[in-house]
């Protein structure tokens, strides 16, 4: 069976490390702060006393750190020749490109990888890892990365799955400023959020999320008018929307920045187009 060793014993390596011990891999932990390694120990787990004894040629090294330059900063001391890196840390497409170079340059094999779970869905169904670069090394290690989470291999520029995991991410965090911005308003009335969220907002994003497969149809084909709603309507009621936080008292507008765009779409004489347009006035596509 493979050597696997995993570096970076956060929330996450930690996780990953627990997930691959109880499905009866052999695995090697080493972490900055070497208390970390004591439960994983007691489950099994072999401690390194250094980075060189996890980084071991022929062995599967998964990196789960804080980021890049930490990743660059602990292996660029280690031999990494006939080592296999799977990198779990998040991070920009150009940095997981040039990582790839780097590690490929001192004749390590390297598999760039999204984590889309939080530790607690590691190795339980619904946690997904969109993996680039690679796909022999994806293929070779297929087994152990299953059992992590469901694998997904993007594309061998490994770039891309950062990229897919950037956009994911993008729009999560869009989504939680409007809950933020939508439960201030709530909040402004006086009214408990429990029920709001239960019975109102989370039946409403489900069915509202659902118009991101007609957008993306839309886009691909380069469609920009709507039978939904138009932008002429949209800043109508973004503008009422950005003037009733002022009167409820509520600091800021987290849908500022998506307000001018629809504003500037609009100045430009594009009011009949759809939502779906706006992704136009971002990027005009490849
Ligand atoms: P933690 O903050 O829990 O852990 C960070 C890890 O990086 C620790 O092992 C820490 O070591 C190590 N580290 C930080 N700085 C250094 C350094 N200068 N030298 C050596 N080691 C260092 O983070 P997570 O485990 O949550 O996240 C790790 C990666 O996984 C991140 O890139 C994150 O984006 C990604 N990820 C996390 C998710 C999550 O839900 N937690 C979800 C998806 C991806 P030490 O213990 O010594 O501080």
């Amino acid at each position: 069976m493979t050597e696997i060793s995993i570096v970076g014993l956060g929330l996450m390596g930690t996780a990953l490390a627990g997930t691959l011990l109880k499905a009866g891999h052999e695995v090697t932990v080493w972490n900055r702060t070497d208390s970390k390694t004591e439960p994983l120990v007691a489950m099994g787990a072999r401690r390194a006393a250094n980075l060189a004894e996890a980084v071991r040629p022929g062995s599967l090294v998964i990196v789960c750190v804080l980021d890049y330059d930490t990743v660059h900063g602990l292996l660029g001391q280690t031999e990494l020749r006939g080592v296999t890196l799977v990198n779990l840390t998040s991070g920009r497409p150009e940095e997981a490109r040039r990582t790839a170079e780097w590690a490929e340059a001192r004749g390590a094999g390297y598999l760039d990888g999204g984590v889309m779970a939080v530790p607690q869905m590691i190795g339980a169904p619904g946690a997904l890892i969109l993996y680039s670069g690679s796909r022999e090394v994806f293929d070779r290690f297929a087994e152990p990365l299953g059992q992590l989470a469901e694998a997904r291999f993007v594309d061998t520029d490994p770039g891309l799955a950062p990229l897919l995991d950037m956009a994911m991410l993008t729009g999560m965090y869009g989504q939680i400023a409007g809950i933020t911005q939508g439960f201030a308003l709530v909040r402004s009335a006086g009214l408990p959020l429990r029920d709001f969220a239960s019975t109102l907002l989370v039946p409403w994003l489900r069915a509202m999320g659902e118009l991101a497969h007609r957008w993306a149809e839309e886009v691909d084909a380069g469609q920009w008018g709507t039978d939904v709603a138009n932008l002429g309507v949209n800043k109508v009621a973004l503008d009422s929307i950005a003037l009733a936080m002022r009167e409820q008292g509520i600091e800021g507008n987290l849908l500022a920045p998506f307000k001018h765009l629809v504003d500037k779409r609009v100045a430009d004489g594009h009011q009949d187009q759809g939502l779906q347009s706006l992704v136009e006035e971002l990027h005009p596509g490849r």
